[in-house]
């Protein structure tokens, strides 16, 4: 147990361990010889679930927190995990779910009772048992700012316990989020937490030659629900309704919905598209149903955006990491992130939210000083953008059905803009709207 807790290794009840026994912490026994631990193998793993969507449930709240917000936060905890292990969760209200989430007191049946209020929290179970349960004699939180020592904070404790439901069991790195001991407030992951989950989930996955499942066949669909009917429905580019576009690989890349179309050239689109972009872009979190924000770095890597949260894929879209856009230095108050591109008129990234927007230097890992910057710098350009990219040199904005083309020297858009998107770049018929505008040879 010292060991576990990084304490030197006494055996004795010296006072740091002696409070040890009364902290806060998970009830899973930690498990793994000191010879595993001398080895510097941290992470230590069960099994893993041997499927990739995996259902939840949330059986009852405690008396201090509701069932909505324990289910609420228990969605949140497992995104926190999915994209580390390729996984899929799905919630359902009844009969047995892979993962399910109970409040207990005292003595319940599994030979684990819990123990009145303190020390031990919670515990769950590795797949494919994979039961959370959570001592309700604990007075449950989920504001971890209140700082009330009496209060438990849920999401903390769910994230620690979902991790052993995947199939960890504790680490004795104090910062990661498999240590047993209760933490707040629970950010990320630690890497060790990380790499558990890709030994895992992901080992196997690049050694297996089995084909895949068919996913399509085993995923409930979270369509609208006045909309199941359609679940194939592909939507018409021609109605620009575009979430957004980006230039990646020298390709325009179309997203819409849960759809990506990629482009050769205007007017070509690539044989095989749309793809559900959760397909071509592995690692995203299961929860992003659409990509308004993404943008290839001058390293070649993609850079998708979502709320405050980010996630990069190399050039040929292999999963980096997540992280936020912290690490761009956009300030705290900022929610998402509205458009995102590089310019190659400076090789600067430019971060856009609706009216002002951000400048960012990749070689120092800079913000440029003097911003953010009102939207009207860039005359004749509407905001906000539904798109921001350059292509083949010429820098261009699109909102709704109309585009622009920047001049990056004047700093305004071109005189004989906007023009119609859906004619120019998609393809698609001219109707009386195109009638409207005056067609150049150069758009
Ligand atoms: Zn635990
Ligand atoms: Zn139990």
């Amino acid at each position: 147990m010292q060991a576990f807790a990084g304490l030197p290794q006494t055996g004795t009840l010296d006072p740091d361990t002696k409070q040890l026994f009364t902290k806060k912490r998970c009830g899973v026994k930690d498990i793994g010889t000191s010879s595993e631990l001398a080895r510097n193998r941290r992470y230590i793993l069960q099994q893993a679930w041997t499927k990739q969507y995996i259902s939840y449930r949330v059986v009852n709240g405690s008396s201090t927190l509701p069932k909505s917000r324990v289910e609420k936060w228990m969605a949140a905890g497992l995104e926190v995990w999915a994209p580390h292990g390729n996984l899929r969760f799905y919630p359902v209200d009844e009969g047995r779910a892979d993962i399910q989430v109970t409040f207990f007191r005292g003595d319940h049946g599994d030979g684990y009772p819990f123990d009145g209020q303190g020390h031990v929290v919670a515990h769950a179970f590795p797949p494919p048992h994979g039961a959370m349960h959570f001592d309700d004699d604990e007075l449950w939180g989920d504001n971890p700012e209140e700082d009330e020592e009496d209060v438990t904070d849920f999401f903390a404790v769910a994230v620690h316990e979902i991790g052993h439901a995947l199939g960890l069991s504790h680490s004795n790195v104090k910062q990661s989020v498999m240590y047993p001991y209760y933490q707040v407030p629970v950010e990320k992951l630690h890497m060790d937490d990380i790499l558990g989950m890709q030994e895992l989930y992901l080992k196997d996955l690049e050694e297996s030659t089995e084909s895949p499942v068919d996913p399509t066949s085993l995923v409930p669909r979270f369509t609208k629900a006045d909309s199941e009917e359609d679940e194939d429905y592909i939507p018409d580019l021609c109605l620009t309704n575009y979430d957004t576009l980006q230039v990646i690989n020298d390709r325009i890349y179309v997203f819409e919905e849960e759809w990506v179309w990629v482009l050769r050239d205007r007017h070509e689109i690539e044989p095989g598209y749309p793809k559900r972009f959760q397909d071509v872009f592995q690692g995203l979190s299961a929860h992003i149903t659409s990509i308004k924000t993404i943008y290839q770095k001058s390293n070649g890597n993609v850079v998708i955006f979502s709320d405050r949260d980010y996630w990069e894929f190399d050039s040929s879209f292999h999963f980096i990491k997540d992280s936020t856009i912290s690490d761009y230095s956009i300030p705290e108050d900022v929610t998402e992130l509205t458009t995102v591109f590089l310019s190659n008129f400076n090789n600067k990234t430019y971060l856009i939210e609706e009216e002002r927007y951000w400048r960012y230097d990749e070689v120092t890992s800079t913000m440029d000083e003097g911003y953010p910057k009102d939207m009207t710098m860039w005359r004749q350009v509407p905001y906000p953008v539904n798109a921001a990219l350059v292509w083949k040199n010429d820098t261009y904005f699109f909102q709704g059905p109309r585009f622009w083309r920047f001049d990056n020297v004047l700093v305004q858009a071109h005189e004989y803009y906007p023009l119609p998107t859906a004619q120019v770049w998609f393809n698609c018929k001219s109707n009386t709207e195109m009638d409207n505008y005056t067609f150049n040879d150069g758009p």
